[in-house]
């Protein structure tokens, strides 16, 4: 019985599993399958080389081991009902990941024509065309680190891993000539400044890439990056004013430039404070980035703090946001306005 991996969530939707979902996700979750170690050593991740975490874990999510036949038959049906709206493949490094890659897409796509998202290392353009052959509409190659140097300590040489940060760029660029949509994920709460983080997304922004945002998550047996705690969570006030700052270059609400940054600090948007806090309340820009469809419930938090909703914010979460966020507005005050 050939097997994948799929997220308990992503069971829970093809009635797999039992559990209780508050936010069900619209992506189904899954992985290649293989009970290896990835030849990767990305420092934050369960099932790196020298991790001594859990291969079920992909950030918090658990990445069960079920029957492929059996979870792509049902994928077909909640696609077809509208439960799942894109099949999102996460990938490792191990011999063979490539056909066991194609081998999931294919029997996917002989069942279904539900978008898919392939999130991938760097490959070479034969692959990337052969993938796009299949239909796979977002590639993904996670650059995870918001700066060469911190790239370098975390999944590169200077982490025992075999990634470059030019060598993930090239690879971004290369996919952006071949699939309709190429993205990232950034990992934020990993020792960057806002500003570092906020440069990136607007420089992926103008190179068409979108940037979806993580919560770092620090797992048991992972190794820590810097000097983080198991369990460490990232600050609210960090992430949420670069989830802002982030959603108004993304939507080009506003350029870098309008910007202002103390000490690497976001202290001024660019916006003016009415037109801030009606962004604020729209809630939008504090919901799950990524791609289409991907909502990601509780992938990188708890219920609280929630870092990225999986569903538009209610009043009462606005108003925590507000106070989340409340350290923008003095620093507006400060700006003068
Ligand atoms: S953004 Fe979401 S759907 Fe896209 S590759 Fe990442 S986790 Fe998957």
């Amino acid at each position: 019985m050939k097997q994948v991996r799929a997220s308990l969530g992503t069971l829970a939707v093809l009635g797999m599993e039992l559990m209780f979902m508050d936010a069900p996700p619209t992506t189904a979750y899954l992985q290649i399958f293989t009970d290896q170690r990835c030849r990767a050593n990305c420092l934050f991740c369960s099932q790196a080389k020298d991790s001594k975490g859990e291969l079920k874990h992909i950030a918090r999510g658990q990445y069960l081991p079920a029957d492929l036949e059996e979870v792509v038959r049902r994928l077909g049906i909640a696609f077809e009902k509208g439960y799942l709206h894109r099949a999102c493949i996460q990938t490792a490094m191990y011999p063979g990941m490539w056909e066991d890659t194609v081998y999931l897409i294919g029997r996917i796509r002989d069942i279904c024509s539900i978008p898919v998202s392939l999130s991938v290392f760097p490959l070479d353009d034969a692959k990337y065309r052969t993938l796009a052959g299949m239909d796979v509409d977002q590639l993904v190659i996670p650059l995870d680190a918001s700066t060469p140097e911190l790239f370098h300590s975390i999944k590169g040489e200077g982490a025992g891993g075999p990634f470059s940060w030019d060598g993930h760029l090239d690879g971004l660029k290369r996919a952006a000539v071949v699939f309709p949509q190429v993205g990232t994920h950034i990992i934020v709460g990993m020792g960057e400044t806002e500003q570092e983080v906020v440069e990136l997304v607007d420089r992926l922004h103008k190179m068409g890439i979108h940037a979806a945002l993580f919560a770092y998550t620090r797992l048991p047996g992972t190794r820590a990056v810097g000097d983080t705690a198991v369990n460490a969570e990232p600050d609210i006030g960090h992430y949420r004013r670069v989830q802002m700052a982030a959603y108004l270059l993304r939507n080009d609400r506003v350029r870098l430039d309008d910007m202002v940054f103390s000490g690497g600090v976001v202290s001024y948007f660019g916006l003016e404070e009415q037109d801030l806090k009606a962004v604020m309340e729209s809630g939008e820009a504090f919901m799950t980035t990524g791609c289409s469809n991907c909502n990601r419930p509780y992938a990188t938090e708890t219920h609280d703090p929630v870092y990225n909703y999986p569903a538009t914010p209610d009043s009462g979460e606005i108003n925590g946001i507000k106070q989340q966020m409340e350290t923008v507005k003095e620093a507006d005050m400060e700006h003068g306005l």
